[in-house]
């Protein structure tokens, strides 16, 4: 993860905001992208959607774990 150059897009379907951070494509499950290289991008509003994403995952693999 790191910051992202100038003129990348977010690749949220629809979005269209510039990306400011890139994932993994295999950590965006959740997200509306189009399944496009390795790299996923993010603009700003959708990589706190997607923090909040993966938190609520964790969340549930924990209340998994403890049933
Ligand atoms: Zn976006």
């Amino acid at each position: 993860m790191g910051k992202v150059g100038k003129g990348k897009l977010c690749d949220v379907k629809g979005c269209g905001r510039p990306a400011v951070r890139s994932i993994s494509g295999e950590k965006a499950r959740g997200l509306d992208v189009a399944p496009s290289g390795r790299r996923v991008y993010l603009c700003e509003e959708h990589h706190k959607l997607w923090k909040k994403l993966t938190k609520r995952d964790r969340e549930l693999d924990r209340l998994r774990f403890l049933r």
